[in-house]
């Protein structure tokens, strides 16, 4: 019984591990939502969908004392230029996935993929 009871708990844990590690896969490869949001402390600034800006745009978002450039290209979104010290957020390349959003800690920017209508406040109850 002891016994018995050891495997069946080992098994449980294989498989709670196995599930772990797919939701972690499946949250890793989440595609990008249609819209993509540019906040700053958590308040958003803006948002904008990608599939919308024709050809290559860039905008800027300046901040206190800096600035970041956000390029739009062929409804890839990335960070082009900023003058933070670290240049994590240029170098982090281009949004790709909902589990990583572009971060610009000296700026407390965050670029990331958002559900548009549904968490869009006023917007959703506009259209
Ligand atoms: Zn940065």
């Amino acid at each position: 019984m002891r016994r018995f009871s050891a495997r069946l708990w080992g098994l449980l844990a294989g498989l709670l591990f196995a599930l772990a590690l797919a939701a972690c896969l499946l949250l890793w490869n989440a595609p990008g939502g249609e819209w993509v949001a540019v906040e700053r402390d958590g308040k958003e600034l803006f948002r904008f969908r990608p599939a919308d800006i024709e050809g290559a745009q860039t905008f800027d978002v300046p901040c206190d004392g800096g600035y970041n450039t956000i390029a739009v290209e062929n409804g890839e979104v990335r960070v082009a230029a900023a003058d933070c010290p670290d240049q994590t957020c240029v170098k982090m390349g281009a949004l790709r996935s909902r589990a990583l959003p572009i971060v610009c800690l000296p700026h407390h920017l965050t670029i990331r993929f958002v559900d548009g209508a549904e968490d869009g406040g006023l917007d959703a109850v506009a259209r």
